[in-house]
């Protein structure tokens, strides 16, 4: 089946919006930098990239006549509170998984931010110790059977909607979007910047870009991903199978190369959720300079590798360069120490 053949249902206003990033681009005196906003892309609660996913799975579940949403993720995961969002919306349960991913000694991280926004919407949210692991988890499997055991039908969403069949289609999605909002423009985005966690959002693009090189013969670009899981060994394989599988399920008709699917490091520090000085910085700067509220997790350390990439000239001063903001300012509420 081709990309468009598949069942999308609407959870987002429509395109999300692109805009130029003057004073950032200024201030760096470089590259050309703009932003394509998935953290205002949706009026469930806040939104962020998840919500562009999971389009493409509440078709699915709403198919197989499931009646709970079954996830996982940190306390603080924003992947979990997009998907009691879609819940909520869609007048179905959800139960969640929040396991202690992160070591963040803040006393009310467990209470503000995404995990209360997920108790307000209704979701069952269950604290697990389990520490961060982007694969799949036995508390999750349980989670699954307990639903099915007390009568119920559960849908399962592992973390970040990645390691699941349609999870990538929403970001191979955004490469059309892009491309249309291009010539709307009048630009081309030479170089995508992306964080990559549980990786369908970037192995999306790749799929998603490849598909578009081959349907219009559009110019070259490079989609590079920022790691922010600081375990890079297995981020890399899993992006690089999420995306050929990906690939695959939308019949691209070829294998997609080593260099399509690149995953640079430097930004992420020790561990995954733990904000380092050049994440701090980059927030305070973008937060600063264009008011873009970027988080200490995810979008924070995407944004530090913009800022080198683009100050160290390796994005070189004529290109112009997208950077796909995925949300997850509810977060911030949980890292109020940060800027004390
Ligand atoms: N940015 C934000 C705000 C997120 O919530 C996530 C989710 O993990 C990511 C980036 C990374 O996306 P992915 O997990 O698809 O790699």
């Amino acid at each position: 089946m081709k990309l468009h053949d598949f069942p999308r249902y609407p959870l987002t206003f429509g395109p999300s919006p692109i805009h130029h990033l003057d004073r950032l681009t200024k201030h760096l005196g470089g590259a050309s930098i703009w932003a394509k906003r998935e953290d205002c892309s949706s009026g469930l609660a806040f939104g962020g990239n998840k919500v562009r996913k999971l389009e493409y799975l509440v078709p699915d579940a709403l198919d197989q006549g499931a009646d709970t949403l079954v996830s996982i993720g940190g306390v603080q995961s924003n992947h979990t509170r997009q998907v009691a969002a879609v819940a909520a919306k869609l007048g179905l349960k959800c139960r969640l998984v929040q396991e202690k991913w992160v070591d963040w000694d803040d006393p009310v991280n467990d209470k503000v931010g995404n995990i209360l926004l997920s108790r307000m919407m209704g979701a069952d949210v269950r604290l697990d110790p389990a520490g961060f692991d982007i694969g799949i988890r036995s508390s999750w499997e349980e989670a699954l059977r307990e639903v099915e055991e007390s009568g119920g039908k559960p849908y399962p969403i592992p973390a970040g909607a990645s390691e699941h069949r349609l999870g990538g289609l929403g970001f191979a999605n955004w490469a059309f979007e892009v491309a249309e909002q291009e010539k709307q423009l009048g630009v081309h985005f030479d170089t995508i910047i992306v964080c990559t966690v549980t990786c369908s959002t970037h192995a999306g693009m790749i799929a998603g870009f490849a598909a578009l090189q081959e349907t219009v013969d559009d110019r070259p670009r490079r989609v590079l991903g920022i790691d922010a899981s600081a375990t890079l060994d297995k981020t890399r394989d899993q992006l690089a199978l999420i995306a050929r599988n990906t690939a695959e399920l939308i019949e691209l008709g070829r294998e997609l190369r080593d260099d399509e699917i690149t995953l640079l490091e430097g930004w992420a520090g020790d561990l995954y959720g733990i904000p380092v000085e050049s994440t701090i910085d980059a927030m305070r700067l973008s937060a600063s300079l264009e008011a873009m509220i970027t988080d200490p997790v995810y979008e924070g350390k995407s944004m530090a590798g913009l800022i080198d990439l683009v100050t160290s000239g390796e994005i070189p001063k004529d290109s112009t360069v997208l950077y796909a903001h995925l949300g997850g300012q509810p977060a911030l509420n949980a890292y109020s120490g940060i800027f004390d």
